[in-house]
């Protein structure tokens, strides 16, 4: 039998996906591509943004029509928020919620013997199940889930309700699972979660304990926290940082919205002020770090006025670059009830403006590193024979593939980077 897999959303979902995966092939299943006949193909799927649901619904219908015989199984934070509407999909056969989706093995073998349509997503609200995953991006570098959930409830996320509450398994666990990674070859682990910094928040455990632990593995080369809450991101865990012998300068902190006013409408726990000297801080004991913020464009209350108070202050954060998201309200969530809504053309045009200053910021930090020697983890990844990798500060760049290149794979050297290439962005 063969199983054929499309994922969306974040790196989670990514490390999930392959936890599923590897399941089915212990059970004798092969893996395919999503874009060959499969007999079970699953999608699991994103609920973040009104485009991610979207796409969601695209990869379904390529696999309802791809092969009328085929098993569809649609799993993930959209099977958990609208199940009513995905099993009114011709074609789809079982629909699991994050509660139930790392059981699908069983609930496929159970379609297989009575061929009866499934939709369970059930979240327990309380003791939700944590399992700890990792998907291998190439052979170099491996994304990590260490943590689940979370109990914030900004206002306009509906995560909470597709993921259930804050949760990770013990030190000791993740420590073993970090070993059996190691053991697998790979040199770079991303930690990855849906409030990492809450990690522990379960066990009376800390992500600095953790990162303690962690650092002492000696075949993990490479370490980078993904995405992490600025009041979750301490001083401790910047000092440890700047000082460990394998977590990379390099930062993703969520800002979201650069004013006060909207931020207290989304309920962040932090104001612009923390947000900055936060920054400051890094940048303080680490001068070349890559600091990289998601913001949204167009939430409530982001009048034009606001907007330039917005652009201002982020002009004047030391941030390398930013993910820029179009504000697009949630099902349930408490936006819904708040005033000041944005016109939808405005929040386009917001997000424009935000994303020209991004691109400005990386120019700044790529010539910031112009000249420096910078140690890079070489990928697998051959085009236009070129060899590509990234540095500890995050930073794509590429040299001519030879024969010789082949040892370089999966191993770092020093690396200087003195040609940008603006279109690409990678350095030469
Ligand atoms: S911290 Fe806020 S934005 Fe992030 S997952 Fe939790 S509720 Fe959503």
């Amino acid at each position: 039998m063969t199983i054929a897999a499309h994922t969306l959303g974040c790196k989670l979902n990514f490390a999930e996906t392959s936890d599923i995966i590897s399941r089915f092939i212990n059970a004798g299943w092969q893996q395919v591509d999503f874009n060959d006949t499969a007999d079970l193909y699953v999608i699991n799927t994103c609920t973040v943004t009104a485009i991610a649901e979207k796409k969601c619904r695209n990869a379904i219908r390529q696999a309802t029509s791809a092969n009328p015989d085929a098993i569809v199984a649609v799993i993930g934070c959209f099977a958990q928020n609208a199940p009513t509407e995905i099993a009114g999909i011709q074609g789809v056969d079982i629909i699991l919620g994050n509660g139930q989706k790392h059981h699908l093995l069983e609930y496929v073998e159970r379609f297989i013997a009575d061929r009866h349509n499934v939709s369970n997503s059930e979240l327990p609200s309380t003791n939700p199940e944590f399992h700890l995953a990792f998907s291998h991006a190439d052979r170099t570098r491996t994304f990590f889930k260490i943590q689940d959930g979370c109990d914030y409830f900004c206002t306009y996320c509906a995560i909470p309700f597709a993921r259930g509450r804050s949760r990770s398994a013990t030190i000791d666990e993740t420590v073993a699972m970090a070993r059996k990674i190691a053991a697998s070859g790979a040199k770079e682990v991303v930690l990855t979660g849906v409030n990492t910094g809450t990690f522990g928040i379960n066990n009376g455990e800390t992500l600095l304990q953790l990162t303690q632990q962690l650092d002492k593995i000696e075949e993990i080369e490479r370490y980078r926290i993904s995405s992490i809450e600025p009041n979750l991101l301490t001083n401790d865990i910047v000092d440890f940082v700047a000082s460990s012998r394998a977590f990379l300068p390099h930062f993703h902190i969520p800002l979201q919205a650069g004013s006060d006013k909207i931020l207290s409408l989304m309920h962040r726990r932090y104001n612009t002020d923390f947000y900055h000297r936060l920054l400051e801080k890094i940048k303080h004991v680490m001068p070349d770090a890559c600091i990289a913020a998601d913001i949204m464009a167009g939430f409530n209350g982001e009048t034009e006025d606001e907007f330039e108070k917005v652009k201002q202050f982020v002009e004047s954060l030391p941030i390398s670059y930013l993910h820029v998201f179009t504000f697009s309200e949630r099902p349930n969530t408490a936006v819904l009830k708040l005033d000041g809504r944005i016109a939808v053309h405005q929040r386009r045009e917001h997000s424009r403006q935000l994303q020209a200053i991004s691109d400005l910021k990386k120019q700044q930090f790529y010539k910031s590193q112009q000249g420096r020697s910078r140690r890079v983890l070489w990928e697998s990844t051959v085009k236009e024979n070129m060899i590509y990798g990234f540095t500890d500060n995050y930073i794509r760049v590429r040299q001519p593939f030879t024969p010789q290149s082949k040892q370089l794979v999966n191993t770092t050297t020093e690396f200087l980077l003195n040609h940008f290439i603006a279109s690409d962005e990678v350095f030469e």
